[in-house]
């Protein structure tokens, strides 16, 4: 017997794992279905890459398949998502997992960002299992082309992200919708005190799942951080892309206005490069994304909005050519590197005014990356406590930071 299938899976669905090639359960997926299908709430601390989005879309599917099926569809399980490319991401995994079904599931998957109409029309005749961002899904409902009376599962995939700022109000309209008798199963990279806070109010008896050391279907991620001076920083880009032959990168800049100026320079340079971010449409975006996956385009230059839940098997590099501004976003962003159990680099370029806001973010992570320099490329600006107190986002200048400048500028340097 598969290892699937002593999980307590169909055999439609251990075929469909088979199919896509996963050997063994990941070790989230190892904890979180047999926790899922015991109808008990579920926290699940789980990074990208280790295997959730197939943990809950695995468990969803089976309890789908497990019941009767009602004469009309009715959606039993929503995922809610932060991010488009996500929300398609986890449509597909949904769907590639309930290819084997005698009676077909039907999956719809909704996102703002693209007009309205077709994704209504594809609900037409209910939808057993749907995918949305919280903004898209409380205007169909405001339509009424969505009922989620009936719901059974709900599942926060990203949970953290879908607490932070823009979505909180979102996401307290979308759970009133919901029936109060229902199983939530949550997925998180970290744990926020809202976090912390959503769950005790939601959630009743949750099993938890740590998946503790870095997810085994990850390979290993070596950072790197290299000293340089901020107007030397495409220049450094383009040195190491050529040394090491880089064919892929994705490059973390800290605005659209960035975005589009790296990539410009970039593509002046004479390399494949495009600019990522929300002022694209949809369409231009899968396209990018295909583009980029199919290896046609060498370099993608993304915010942190634009890169997040981007998944691509073999993405051999990335790079912080800013610095994100917290240690959560740092964590997602070099986990786009190294999935799948490839190994991974993450480069991040520490100007001498982003020196103190990484060392927070590595004191945070409870880890210490070696700086190091390129021969051609030694940083030659210093910090000043100027400098050094913006370097730290949010952060006001302390007493003894205005002491230190106070004695700088006495003497007069
Ligand atoms: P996720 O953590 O959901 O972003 O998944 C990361 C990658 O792992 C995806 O590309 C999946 O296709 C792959 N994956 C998920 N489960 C398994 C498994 N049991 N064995 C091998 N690969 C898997």
């Amino acid at each position: 017997m598969s290892a699937f299938a002593a999980l307590g899976l169909a055999e439609s669905l251990v075929r469909a794992t088979e199919t896509l090639g996963y050997d063994e359960p990941t070790p989230i997926q190892l904890a979180a279905i047999p926790a899922a299908l015991s109808g008990r709430d579920l926290i699940a601390s789980a990074q990208t890459g280790s295997g959730k989005t197939a943990a809950y879309a695995l468990a969803v599917l089976q309890q789908i398949h497990a019941r009767l099926r009602p004469a009309l569809r009715r959606t039993q399980a929503l995922v809610l998502v932060p991010t488009r490319e996500l929300a398609v991401q986890v449509g597909e995994t949904l769907r590639q997992l309930a290819q084997f079904f005698d009676e077909p599931v039907k999956i719809s998957v909704l996102f703002g960002g693209v007009s309205i109409n077709p994704q209504m029309m594809a609900l037409r005749g209910g939808a057993e299992v749907v995918v949305a961002t919280p903004g898209r899904l409380l205007d169909i409902v405001a339509q009424n082309a969505l009922k989620l009376a009936d719901l059974n599962c709900l599942v926060l995939d990203e949970a953290d992200r879908l607490l932070d700022g823009g979505f909180a109000d979102e996401l307290s309209q979308v759970l009133a919708l919901l029936p109060k008798r229902r199983q939530h199963l949550l997925f998180s990279a970290t744990f926020p005190p809202e976090l912390q806070q959503l769950t005790a109010q939601m959630l009743r008896d949750p099993v938890r799942v740590e998946i503790a050391s870095a997810p085994v279907v990850e390979g290993r991620i070596d950072e790197r951080a290299i000293e340089v001076d901020e107007a030397k920083r495409t220049p450094l880009l383009r040195h190491l892309i050529k040394e090491g032959a880089w064919t892929r990168v994705l490059v973390f800049v800290a605005t659209r206005y960035a975005c589009d100026h790296v990539a410009d320079k970039l593509r002046k340079a004479g390399l494949e490069a495009a600019a990522f971010h929300g002022d694209a449409s949809q369409g231009a975006r899968t396209r990018l994304l295909a583009d980029f996956k199919a290896g046609r385009l060498q370099v993608l230059v993304a915010t942190d909005l634009g890169g997040r839940g981007i998944d691509i098997a073999k993405l051999p590099v990335v790079v912080n050519y800013d610095l994100p501004r917290s240690a959560t976003d740092y964590v997602h962003r070099i986990g786009r590197t190294a999935r799948a159990g490839e190994d991974g680099l993450a480069v991040s370029f520490i100007p001498a005014a982003a020196e103190a806001h990484f060392r927070l973010i590595e004191k945070r992570e409870g880890r210490r990356v070696p700086r190091e320099r390129i021969a051609g490329f030694e940083p030659t600006e210093t910090v000043t406590p100027d400098t050094a107190a913006g370097g730290i986002k949010g952060r006001r200048p302390s007493k003894k930071d205005k002491l230190r400048a106070a004695a700088a500028a006495q003497r007069g340097d």
